[in-house]
């Protein structure tokens, strides 16, 4: 993937973030049209998007129009000059978005779980020039995102962008799909040119939570949002808790900061340059405690070898959990936080303890 076309390259509107807007699904001609007209009065919009085919978790919901939603789609890009953009899951839907002249496609979550899938749509793609936009896949496996990602950059596809949408999850909780962001930043990190944008209407699931994980997405740097969008949100045929009207989506656009990556302005970087090297200072600080911490784990290690005592104990680690998480509250640090990292520290500490005894044992 060392081959990647910055989206401000084709981006029709590069001066904003890049914003994928449009119905979960196109239902009529008459409702993708409203929508578009109604989106291509707003600058912000960088392209249209509706699926043609659904990839429905049950038989006998609204699988999406098929075929003949496809001219509909035309006739928004005649009409607007907006982009199009739909969901590919095989071969056959990706010949015929071409032969429609869909000017972006993107591999759905349920897809990109599917190497056959992928590897399929990718053989269609070989040497065609269209962006390709990948959601991650449904479950939280990097490799797969990447996997998928790798395909289409193999069969010559540079214009790709990565979907963050969220990660299924069994625990009961405020999002449709949890974002995990920890997953998109690890994807960032590994593939800095690759650009990723963020849809917080298969994260949130709600309408009303969109505007804050938006912002949240662009605070993380991410470089724009797909936002499902209806005229008429209550009545749409497929995720109709999520979608948002066009005006709804306005005020949105509206109200979210942007932030630039990095700054070339004296006073702020000799600013962030001294308080990141108070940053610096203290994680020495901490690296130097975690070895004095370090050296008195392995005197507890040898006096539990002397007295034949287990190196795991259950009611100490209960004791240390609960003893730093609610130190951790009286300084204001989120417990869940200090909970993990202590629980990570105890599990050296026993790690090294059991290797102690291991030795102790003679054992390789
Ligand atoms: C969609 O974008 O409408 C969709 C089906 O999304 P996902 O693949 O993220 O579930
Ligand atoms: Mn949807």
């Amino acid at each position: 993937m060392d081959q990647i076309t910055p989206l401000k390259d084709w981006q029709s509107n590069p001066e904003y973030p890049f914003v994928v807007a449009g119905p979960c699904s196109a239902e009529t001609e008459e409702q993708v049209l409203q929508t578009a007209r109604e989106l291509a009065q707003n600058k912000k919009i960088s392209a249209f998007r509706a699926g043609i085919w659904k990839p429905r978790t049950r038989p006998n919901a609204f699988e999406g129009v098929g075929l003949q939603g496809l001219p509909w789609l035309k006739k928004v890009k005649e009409e607007t000059g907006l982009p199009i953009a739909t969901e590919v899951a095989n071969a056959k839907h990706t010949e015929l978005a071409l032969l429609a002249g869909v000017d972006i496609l993107w591999v759905g979550a349920r897809t990109t779980a599917n190497p056959f899938s992928v590897q399929e749509i990718a053989d269609v793609l070989k040497g065609v020039d269209i962006p390709v936009m990948v959601k991650n896949p449904v479950n939280a496996d990097l490799a797969l995102w990447i996997g998928a990602l790798e395909r289409l950059s193999n069969s010559g596809i540079k214009k790709l962008v990565a979907i963050h949408r969220g990660f299924s999850s069994h625990e009961k909780s405020l999002w449709r799909n949890p974002p995990m962001w920890r997953l998109p930043i690890e994807l960032k990190r590994l593939y800095p040119q690759l650009p990723m944008i963020c849809d917080p209407s298969h994260i949130t699931g709600k309408r009303d939570l969109i505007y804050r994980v938006s912002q949240k997405a662009l605070d993380l740097g991410m470089n724009g949002l797909m936002i499902e969008t209806h005229p008429n949100p209550e009545q749409a045929w497929s995720d109709a808790d999520q979608q948002v009207t066009p005006t709804m989506l306005a005020e949105i656009l509206i109200e979210l900061d942007l932030r630039v990556p990095e700054l070339h302005n004296p006073g702020y970087e000799q600013e962030l340059e001294q308080l990141r090297s108070q940053i610096d200072r203290i994680d020495n600080e901490l690296l130097d405690v975690l070895h004095h911490r370090m050296q008195v784990v392995h005197k507890i290690g040898d006096l539990k070898i002397q007295n034949g005592v287990t190196a795991f104990q259950i009611q100490r680690m209960n004791e240390i959990m609960e003893k730093r998480t609610g130190a951790a509250l009286k300084l204001g640090l989120r417990p869940e936080y200090i909970e993990e990292m202590f629980r990570t520290v105890h599990e050296e500490s026993i790690k090294t303890q059991t290797d102690m005894m291991r030795e102790h044992h003679g054992l390789p």
